[in-house]
């Protein structure tokens, strides 16, 4: 377990639900030729396609940014490794769920790979629920080999980096983003964050939740099995260590954005997703900008806490 003891936290800025369903219908169509965005109930995430532990996003609504790019880039720092459990102590919400974007412990996995994290964490008299996935590289055939963490593994641990939504998993009122046909050139996270840096260009929002790629395609990247053994000293280096890969709808995005860093040395959106066909891995973008059909749920965050903040640090693979 790394050293969560100097943990940060800071508070943001939840504009009223109404508020924000206005800002982000005006700034989204920007970049979407359909957008519509409202404030409802949150689906039944137990229900297809989520299969979530909980039913919903709301109940003290936070986000972590734990450790980071500088734990596996230059060199990896393999014994950075952390439990949700835990994690969700730090958070001040024990029990909480947790959804977002990893990667696994290699200690326990047997291999470096993408974390797609979806935690029911431990509390009083009832164990952890871990519908998590994580996705390799398969040796067999250097595809996308995308697997459910508790059919292999019983721990809720990752390693080196993570950036997670956490909330008590209740229902209630949550943003819902339709969005199709992309006009511009930001993935649907950049495009949400970038809205909310200029709108609030003053303060710190963040938003987590779950969106649905319902039509057309995705760039992912997924992490090769073994660690670089040579250091990766800027984008380029890290990108062509990274495998990239084309994959298809429908594809369940887990995502965690923040507007501005209130210095907190953030990775400020990392979005991961899964697939009921196999494939999931690092989100990107759509690469089918005219066929293409977002669905999403959205909570802002009440605060942040930096877990585990790198001492050393560097700019690369930010976003
Ligand atoms: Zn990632």
């Amino acid at each position: 377990m790394a050293d969560v003891s100097k943990t940060e936290k800071a508070k943001l800025y939840v504009p009223d639900l109404e508020e924000l369903r206005a800002v982000l219908q005006t700034g989204l169509k920007d970049n979407f030729a359909e957008v519509k965005v409202s404030v409802v109930e949150c689906p039944d995430l137990t229900k297809d396609p989520f299969n979530f532990p909980v039913r919903g996003l709301c109940g003290n609504p936070r986000v972590t940014d734990v450790g980071g790019v500088p734990y596996l880039v230059p060199v990896v720092q393999k014994h950075k490794e952390y439990d949700m459990n835990a994690i969700s102590k730090e958070l001040e919400l024990p029990g909480a769920f947790i959804l977002g974007a990893g990667a696994v412990s290699s200690r326990i996995v047997g291999m470096n790979a993408e974390l797609i994290p979806l935690v029911l964490t431990e509390a009083d008299g009832r164990p952890a629920v871990n519908s998590s996935y994580f996705s390799s590289i398969n040796p067999l055939d250097g595809q996308c080999l995308q697997e459910s963490y508790s059919e292999k593994f019983s721990d809720c641990n990752f390693g080196l980096l993570g950036n997670l939504y956490a909330c008590e998993g209740r229902p209630g009122k949550v943003i819902e983003v339709r969005a199709e046909k992309r006009t511009g050139d930001q993935s649907i996270v950049t495009a949400l964050r970038k809205t909310l840096e200029v709108q609030y260009p003053d303060q710190s929002l963040a938003l987590g939740g779950t969106f649905i790629i319902q039509r057309g395609k995705a760039k992912i990247h997924i992490m090769p099995r073994e660690f670089s053994a040579c250091p990766l000293n800027s984008d380029e280096e890290v990108n062509s260590w990274l495998k990239h890969f084309e994959v298809k709808a429908p594809l369940i995005c887990q995502s965690v954005l923040v507007s501005k860093d209130p210095g907190l040395d953030l990775r400020v959106e990392h979005t991961h997703c899964f697939s009921h066909h196999g494939e999931g891995g690092h989100y990107y973008i759509d690469t089918t900008p005219d066929s293409v059909e977002y669905l999403g749920y959205f909570v802002p965050a009440e605060f942040i806490y930096r877990i585990d903040r790198p001492k050393d640090t560097h700019a690369v693979r930010r976003d």
